[in-house]
């Protein structure tokens, strides 16, 4: 009956809000669509290069290659490194499906490590005990928006003779020790899916690489495996970035760091209002910059408070409810549950509040003050 009462007390909080970003940029997005279709320019065109010059400077990498989306960008990425059946990928288990992905579609086996219990990302202690005479890359993910430990990474890579491959869809823009997410391993991958913090307005990725021959090795995967139009090196696929989503991307960029700035300022003032509550609030590790890609709490009543948040117009997500050991696409990788007791207890207890650029002060007080008010209920 309380409940009741309050529901009508907040504003309506959506998870995420794309038609308000849209609002804000709407002149000049339309402007770009129209001129793309205006020139007839579809295909590989005049915004794709312009947007892979303007995404490379922005990661602090050489190069940059537009793609179809972010699973392709990790897959591509591994072809071009020679991965194929037979070679291992060591990544965490907890993660989006997409990682594991793009492993697949490259022929090769993904092996999984457990979660560090206080940043969620991969647990760099665990790593070497993964590493086989199979062992090929090890690809860490950024998870909601936040580098891994990219040091020790490089560091069990470079001792045994193993390749990065940075999976950055949640981290655009997010810095390690002052170094761009994307540029500190052999290719740093990324997605523009709509709801990314850099996003399209549809399907769309890049890699980007300060390896000159892992460059023109991509873009020729990319492009039916031509360097020259009809002549094939090799049979390649077709991967591009569509022009029309590279002239909305080239609309956004200059406003993703302003973006991200709204965005870790909405995770501080979560913080502040979350404070002295029994949910866990985000750890961020030392000397890292994160992009609150999402903002995620952990508590042992995470269902329970969904469904109390749910009822007070507040929507939340769950990343990720089912670890890619226990998803029925990943039983022939012969794991069981137990296998990661890190990354099944925060399956079962993380809990992702309502984050985007143009979240309201007044929106976050009323999710904070419903989560307190849960609190107090379940007390
Ligand atoms: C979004 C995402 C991807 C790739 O997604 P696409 O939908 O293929 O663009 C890969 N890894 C992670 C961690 C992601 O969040």
């Amino acid at each position: 009956m309380v409940e009741a009462v309050k529901a009508t007390a907040g504003p309506k909080v959506p998870f995420v809000d794309l038609k308000a970003q849209y609002r804000s940029i709407e002149a000049e997005v339309n402007e770009a669509l129209l001129q793309s279709a205006a020139r007839g320019d579809f295909i590989l065109g005049e915004a794709v290069g312009a947007f892979e010059q303007e995404w490379a400077q922005y990661c602090g990498a050489s190069e940059a290659i537009g793609l179809d989306n972010g699973t392709s960008a990790l897959e591509l990425s591994l072809r071009a490194l020679g991965v194929g059946p037979g070679d291992e990928i060591i990544t965490p288990a907890n993660t989006f499906i997409a990682t594991a992905l793009g492993i697949n579609s490259a022929g090769a086996k993904a092996v999984l490590v457990d979660a560090d219990p206080g940043t969620y990302n991969i647990d760099v202690n665990a790593i070497e005990r993964a590493v086989t005479p199979r062992t090929k890359a090890i690809m860490p993910v950024h998870l909601y928006g936040q580098p891994a430990d990219m040091d020790a990474i490089l560091a069990i890579a470079g001792r045994n003779g193993l390749a990065v491959i940075e999976d950055a869809c949640q981290a655009h823009g997010a810095l390690y020790k002052g170094k761009k997410a994307g540029s500190m391993g052999s290719t740093g991958c990324f997605s523009f899916y709509p709801s990314k913090n850099l996003g399209a307005y549809g399907d769309a990725g890049a890699i980007v690489t300060s390896d000159g021959k892992l460059a023109e090795n991509i873009r020729m995967l990319r492009n039916y495996g031509q360097r020259v139009k009809y002549h094939h090196q090799f049979a390649g696929y077709n991967r591009r970035l569509d022009t029309m989503q590279a002239a909305v991307l080239r609309v956004k960029l200059p406003r993703l760091d302003s973006w991200n700035e709204a965005r870790r300022k909405a995770a501080e003032r979560y913080n502040q209002l979350l404070a002295g509550l029994k949910v866990v609030t985000p750890v961020v590790a030392p000397g890292v910059v994160s992009v609150y890609h999402l903002y995620v709490i952990r508590t042992p009543y995470r269902d329970e408070l969904q469904k109390f948040l749910g009822g007070r117009g507040i929507s939340t997500g769950i990343h990720y409810p089912i670890p890619i050991h226990l998803q029925p696409a990943y039983t022939h990788l012969g794991y069981k549950p137990g296998d990661f007791p890190v990354t099944e207890a925060q399956a079962a207890q993380l809990l992702s509040l309502p984050m985007f650029a143009e979240l309201t002060g007044e929106q976050i007080e009323w999710v904070a003050a419903s989560v307190r008010d849960f609190e107090k209920e379940r007390a």
